[in-house]
């Protein structure tokens, strides 16, 4: 056996059989998140840790696991474990990029057409029994074909949503700090500033990694530059959006509507939000498909059996820890 690995929320049978069999594996038989307390017991004495978004891995975790090697993340996010303190004490981090690109895209693109279209306004009203003639002026949305998109965070996911947006003849506006000018050649996309992209956008989508330069990256400032008919849809990560401004924003109608699948405090989530029919939102589900949680499960599972054996991980993050690693 390679050693103790702790999964810390019931996962699928089969990644679980998969790591079983070369490893004592341990799961959080509660399908609840764990209490840091309750983290630190239970990884304690592993050599690996199967993490997910809800598992906050910060320095007073990572020291507490005197005989942890790695952090298999499940996510290609790896915002809820603190890299350098990992690096720092010789941890290796893994994650899950790509596998999960398209799923998260179909999910942004499915939020920006909801808002839009306003789909969940109206299924509440036809499930209430509201629905009891056809009107002219019923439900009136925002056309999305020929609209202007604006996308932060120009990585494998904003790329998989412009190629969606190419379909439904938008002008593509992008901001990222790569110049990415295949890209632009290849799908007609335009590099813009943030103040070009709040100016002149119908809808916004985010899709950056949360980190100090963005959090509140939309704030009250970037809510007040923006089209009053503009859109805003959050599949990145929730604190990348200052929710409270968001409602300011939203209640004195300087932006139309917001699709959120990520919330700054998940799971609460501003009271207000609630209320507002020109919000959309779901709880955190942009990777949720079955094939793609399923090859998410097997690649956490592949990196940190990898790294238990004393090969390089597929998909390591801290990439400077690989020569001061725990053997
Ligand atoms: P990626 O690394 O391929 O792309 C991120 C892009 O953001 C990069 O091109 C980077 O240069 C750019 N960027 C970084 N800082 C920036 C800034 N300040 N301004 C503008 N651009 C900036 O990552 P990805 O695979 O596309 O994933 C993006 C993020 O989406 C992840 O970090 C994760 O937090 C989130 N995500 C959420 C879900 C969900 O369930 N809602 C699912 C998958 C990923």
């Amino acid at each position: 056996m390679l050693g103790k690995v702790f999964i810390t929320r019931p996962i699928f049978p089969e990644t679980v059989q998969e790591l079983q069999q070369h490893a004592d594996v341990l799961v959080n038989a509660e399908d609840r998140v764990l209490s840091k307390d309750e983290l630190i017991a239970s990884i304690q004495h592993v050599h690996g840790v199967f993490t997910l978004v809800t598992d906050s891995i910060d320095r007073q975790v990572l020291s507490a696991a005197s005989h942890l090697k790695v952090v298999a993340n499940f996510g290609v996010g790896v915002n809820n474990v603190d890299v350098n303190a990992a690096t720092e004490l010789g941890v290796v981090v893994t994650n899950t990029p790509g596998v999960l690109t398209e799923t998260t895209a179909d999910l942004a693109w499915a939020m920006l057409m909801s808002a839009a279209r306003r789909i969940p306004e109206s299924d509440r009203f036809v499930r209430s029994r509201s629905f009891q003639a056809w009107g002219p002026t019923m439900m009136l949305g925002h056309d999305v074909f020929g609209k202007t998109l604006g996308i932060i965070g120009f990585g494998r996911i904003g790329q998989a949503v412009a190629r969606r947006a190419r379909g439904f003849g938008m002008r593509i506006l992008f901001h990222d700090p790569g110049r990415h000018e295949d890209l632009v050649r290849e799908l007609g996309v335009v590099p813009a500033a943030l103040a070009d992209i709040y100016r002149h956008s119908d809808f916004i989508t985010l899709h950056v990694p949360l980190n100090v330069q963005t959090h509140h990256l939309l704030n009250d400032d970037a809510f007040e530059a923006m089209k009053r008919n503009c859109i805003v849809i959050n599949t990145s990560r929730g604190p990348v959006v200052d929710e409270k401004a968001l409602v300011r924003a939203l209640k004195a109608g300087k932006i139309a509507a917001a699709a959120l699948d990520v919330f700054e405090r998940e799971p609460e989530i501003e009271p207000e939000l609630f209320e507002m029919n020109n919000v959309v939102m779901a709880p955190h589900i942009g990777s949720a498909s079955y094939e793609t949680r399923f090859k998410m499960a097997s690649m956490t599972a592949e990196n940190l059996l990898a790294v238990l054996r004393g090969q390089r991980p597929p998909n390591l993050v801290n990439v400077d820890v690989w020569e001061h690693r725990r053997t």
